[in-house]
């Protein structure tokens, strides 16, 4: 099945309201690369509305970087996977390794963040990822097996879920695994979903690597098999940066 690319950016806690600027000018210069690729920029939180408002119509789809599992409630500092989507994102992150780390998000608190996400009719980007002493004790498969186990809920589709491959050790570091692991990781993933969802179901979900993508490694990491898309954190602060990630996965 073809499989059409899709390259995220994720701002984290970087972006206030001058940095906007950066989402006009890839919504100016991605019109063609958005005929073939789904972009999105995940930005901070209080970016998402103003972020979608400048957005809206053109080819850049905002999303959240996280959500509570609720749908409302006394959760101080949470947001709601309904007040992203009501505030114009298209796709929420959940998982991301600094949540699961920075937060001690489990597995089962991802897999109903996902949940929620579907609740409030956003894409959920569900990531996985090893760190490197797991990945060192030869555990990779093991890790991404079992996260996707316990993330990923029951009746994940093409149009509900993009699951992200992160290497832990990979992300701001500046290192990514040779091509042969990432392929590795990516056929293991797509089989895990098969045996799981079924041949249909696991042929149309996205998979996306992620850890250190930059416009000078894009393209082999992008034509690299089961490579559906990137997520990307630095380097999509910048447009001038982030569009050449995008080209890359055309
Ligand atoms: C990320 O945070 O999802 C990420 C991949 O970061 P970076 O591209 O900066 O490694």
């Amino acid at each position: 099945m073809a499989r059409r690319p899709f390259v995220a950016g994720n701002w984290k806690m970087n972006g206030l309201t001058a940095s906007l600027a950066e989402i006009d000018a890839l919504i100016a210069a991605a019109g063609e690369a958005g005929a073939a690729v789904d972009i999105a920029i995940c930005p901070p939180a209080t970016l998402v509305g103003a972020a979608a408002l400048r957005a809206a119509g053109s080819v850049v789809a905002i999303g959240g970087q996280d959500c509570h599992a609720k749908a409302s409630g006394a959760h101080t500092g949470d947001i709601a996977a309904e007040a992203l989507k009501d505030a114009g994102a298209a796709h929420v992150i959940v998982g991301h390794s600094e949540r699961r780390t920075d937060h001690a998000e489990t597995d089962a608190a991802v897999k109903a963040k996902a949940e929620a996400a579907w609740r409030a009719g956003l894409v959920a980007i569900i990531c996985v990822g090893e760190t490197e002493a797991e990945r060192d004790a030869g555990k990779t498969l093991d890790v991404i097996g079992r996260q996707l186990a316990g993330s990923i809920p029951e009746g994940a589709t093409a149009a509900n879920t993009v699951v992200a491959y992160e290497p832990v050790w990979a992300i701001g570091t500046g290192r990514t695994p040779n091509n042969d692991e990432i392929v590795e990781v990516h056929s293991f993933m797509r089989g895990q979903l098969s045996a799981r969802f079924g041949a249909a179901a696991a042929a149309g979900i996205r998979l996306l690597y992620g850890g250190s993508v930059k416009p000078s490694n894009a393209d082999v990491i992008l034509k690299l098999a089961d490579v559906d898309g990137a997520l990307v954190g630095g380097a999509s602060l910048k447009a001038a940066d982030f569009l050449p990630i995008i080209n890359a996965a055309r």
